[in-house]
């Protein structure tokens, strides 16, 4: 036990209703029952649970530290105990994302996205918690440089000096399983040499320098690459500190005014526009989607989540909803071209190489008057093929 405060949100697909459209109440209420016996049996201090789209979300308070085992031991109960709720139901790819049976102490590596600090609370601690779904963790890329490093988005870290000093970015290969951390304001232009790739660069952490506190924190599971294979899209989560040496609600919010494009919509082999939502919007219709996320504002005082705030659930994001309608619209007219449809080192996780192979026997030489010179940067292109 410590007396730091560890912020768990852990989330998994478990099954929903209606295709992938949303998580249905019945599974939010049996891990509910799982949480609360953790929390009257003192392994979590308190709990909140919600759904963003068809992705079933568990935020969760305690005092044990990250990757603790009793913890990963209560979500996995509580995503099992859910899924045995969804068989039942007969719902939509009913335990989808629990791709191991065995579980070890860790609920990382088996399916579930997983995005936990620990803290020394301040004596007032507002955090967001951010979760998106019909898209991956890359997508939080954008957002976040804007949030840490750029002063057109962060008024403060031009003019508080607690930010002034900047923020360091680990950055995560997630195809090599390597980190690197760079520092902005001085490395701006590495750092987006890098993250502008999303679905292979991911910012996992942020720092406040010089300090090293932890700022914020991204999932960065992607189950194709855990399984393989696709299994479904890697909806991403990620808690953000505000206020009093971070930048502020707002600045944290401010960059999901424009719907930035990402990888996932229908069938996780799309490029759409996230779109902000409150959580009464938080489900999927037009081509599954388009990809949205949702943003709960909580305290942390004692231990204890106080909240949450919807914070997306305002007018003032209804001009950002409205231009992701219209990029939604623009977008789909291109049916199955890229850059609608992901590129081929995306695609090469869904079902379309089989396609591709029942064609390749049909191909014949053909005379171009040319030798063609292809380049390949492994940097670029995940170097998997
Ligand atoms: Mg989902």
């Amino acid at each position: 036990m410590s007396t730091k405060t560890t912020i768990s949100v852990i989330k998994a697909d478990i099954g929903s209703i209606a295709g992938h459209h949303r998580v249905h109440p019945d599974t939010i209420l049996a891990a509910s029952r799982v949480l609360a016996e953790a929390k009257r049996n003192g392994i979590i201090k308190s709990f909140y649970v919600t759904n963003a789209g068809d992705d079933l979300q568990l935020i969760m308070t305690h005092h044990r530290g990250v990757d603790d085992s009793e913890v990963h031991g209560v979500a996995w109960n509580a995503f099992k105990e859910a899924t045995r709720v969804a068989k039942e139901l007969g719902l939509y790819a009913a335990g989808q994302d629990l791709l191991s049976d065995a579980f070890s102490g860790n609920v990382r590596g088996m399916g579930p996205g997983v995005a936990e600090m620990e803290i020394v609370e301040r004596p007032s601690e507002p955090i967001v918690v951010f979760m998106a779904d019909k898209t991956e963790p890359g997508a939080f890329n954008l957002p976040l440089f804007r949030i840490f490093a750029d002063p057109f988005n962060t008024a403060g870290l031009v003019i508080d000096p607690r930010l002034h000093n900047g923020f360091s970015f680990e950055i995560l290969d997630v195809y090599e399983g390597k980190a690197v951390e760079l520092n902005a304001p001085d490395e701006m232009y590495d750092i987006l040499a890098l993250i502008g790739t999303p679905g292979r660069y991911v910012i996992r952490r942020v720092y406040r320098r010089p300090d090293r506190e932890i700022a914020a924190v991204v999932s960065i599971e992607r189950l194709s690459l855990i399984a393989g294979r696709y299994v479904g899209k890697d909806d991403p989560v990620m808690i953000v500190r505000a206020q009093s040496g971070f930048p502020a609600v707002g600045e944290i919010l401010e960059p999901f005014s424009f719907p930035h494009l990402v990888a996932g919509w229908m069938r996780g082999s799309h490029h759409g526009p996230l779109m902000p939502v409150g959580l009464r919007d938080s489900k999927v219709s037009r081509f599954d989607g388009p990809p949205r996320v949702i943003a709960l504002g909580f305290q942390v005082k004692n231990g204890e989540l106080i909240g949450p705030a919807d914070l997306f659930d305002d007018p003032a994001f209804d001009e950002t909803r409205r231009v992701a309608q219209m990029i939604a619209d623009y977008l789909r007219r291109h049916g199955p071209f890229m850059p609608h449809r992901l590129g081929p080192e995306e695609m090469e996780y869904t079902t379309l190489p089989d396609v591709m192979k029942r064609l390749a026997q049909r191909f014949v030489q053909a005379e171009m008057g040319y030798k063609p010179i292809v380049r390949r940067s492994e940097e670029l292109s995940g170097g998997h093929d």
